[in-house]
């Protein structure tokens, strides 16, 4: 395969068209006879039945309807089982080849995405630069593969218990605007500091924490083989790969996520089975006080707090939707980009997710009286491209949550919430 740095096309191999976009991407998987729907109107045990078949690919989720990558084959599975759907995207391979011919070497880090070993490189430059505010912990343990999961420690306060922020991202390896905003918000908050009032009043009272690659492995492997690959490398039989957020100790396989290792919900063997959901889950277990995390995501523009995985009403739900739907309209006011603030199970429950989790008892034993308001965020976009978004989305998408997560972590330190 191709390792030269080109922006050209280079031809045809095996039938399957091979883009050379920087030295590092390289794709084997081809995805022909692929196609994305958008099915509405799915009633939950419609939903139950296809979020745990293997060979349906859940990509995104809104209130009664969600689009579905399947094979032609399958199309006529899910008619079968009597479900409306209309065609988003005719040729999944045409979809990636298209976003491929985007992925240009381009001179501004936030017009690019990036791989593994790059990224940990610019956190480490970054770490090193902003010396005075940020502490760089090159792992907090070891992935399944072996790869670091490094976390980022970025505050001005050095006064003893000082409230945090946890932020996690790129848990779904194909999700790539996850890690890329995520990094948008660290080099906001650094550039800012000593300049912006606003972000220097808060760097001086609150800690920051980022976790830049919940799931490495994943990651490297939507570089080097299988672009839409989502769940973390631990082998299995006959299918690869467990869902990382169904794995957290919340619920954790009631009934929304899959016991078949070939779905793409696949739980695992028991609750934090993954050395990568342990080593975020003990992390976050360790620092006190955390009062807000969030998990980023893509894709579906969307604003989800707890719970995931009941319908009932959390504790703090006024407060947190409250929350919720004024990050909403700060997001609105920057592009004109529509996020929607809902519970998180909308209409079919997820468990064992890693922002129920924040949100838990289980997570906030060692939290003093706080309780964490875990959220999850679905970045860009509404389908269009869904995890093919194109690079020069980076930067208005960092830029239209920058007001929202300034107001989140705000909003929390002048009254976190409480245990009850
Ligand atoms: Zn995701």
């Amino acid at each position: 395969m191709q390792k030269a740095t080109s922006l050209l096309l280079l031809g045809s191999l095996f039938g399957a068209l091979i883009y050379s976009v920087s030295a590092s991407y390289n794709r084997k998987q081809t995805y022909d006879n692929q196609v994305v729907i958008r099915c509405s109107s799915i009633s939950r045990v419609q939903y139950q039945t296809i979020s745990t078949q293997p060979g349906v690919d859940i990509w995104a989720i809104k209130k009664d309807q969600i689009d579905v990558r399947v094979s032609r084959e399958n199309m006529m599975w899910l008619r079968q089982l009597g479900v409306h759907c209309t065609m988003l995207h005719d040729s999944v391979e045409q979809l990636v080849q298209k976003f491929e011919q985007k992925l240009t070497v381009k001179q501004e880090w936030f017009e690019e995405y990036h791989k593994y070993d790059d990224i940990i490189k610019w956190y480490e430059e970054l770490a090193d630069q902003y010396s005075n505010i940020v502490t760089y912990y090159p792992t907090i343990g070891k992935s399944y593969e072996g790869r670091d999961m490094p976390a980022v420690h970025i505050t001005g306060s050095t006064a003893p218990n000082t409230f945090k922020m946890y932020f996690q991202c790129q848990i779904h390896a194909r999700e790539w605007i996850s890690g890329a905003v995520c990094g948008y918000i660290v080099n906001y908050l650094l550039e800012n500091y000593g300049n912006n009032e606003d972000v220097t009043k808060l760097l001086d009272s609150l800690e920051f924490i980022f976790i830049p690659f919940v799931n490495p492995d994943g990651y490297a492997y939507t570089w080097s083989n299988d672009r839409l690959w989502r769940k973390n490398r631990r082998p299995g039989t006959p299918c690869d790969g467990v869902d990382l957020n169904r794995n957290y100790d919340d619920h954790w396989s009631e009934n929304g996520s899959s016991n078949n290792p070939c779905s793409e919900t696949y739980h695992g063997t028991g609750p934090e089975s993954e050395p990568e959901t342990q080593n975020t889950a003990n992390y976050f277990k360790n620092q006190n006080a955390i009062i807000g995390a969030i998990d980023w995501h893509s894709y579906g523009q969307l604003i989800l707090r707890p719970y995931g995985w009941t319908s009932e009403d959390s504790p703090d739900e006024p407060r947190l939707k409250a929350i919720g739907d004024e990050m909403r309209d700060l997001i609105i006011d920057v592009h004109d980009e529509y996020y929607t603030s809902q519970k998180g199970i909308g209409l079919y429950p997820t468990t064992g997710t890693a922002s129920d989790w924040f949100y838990s008892d289980n997570a906030n034993l060692n939290n003093g009286d706080y309780r964490a308001a875990g959220i999850t965020i679905e970045l860009r976009d509404n389908g269009q491209s869904g995890f093919l978004l194109p690079p020069d989305q980076i930067i208005p998408n960092g830029e239209e949550i920058i007001p929202a997560v300034m107001y989140y972590a705000n909003n929390l330190l002048e009254n976190p919430l409480k245990m009850v």
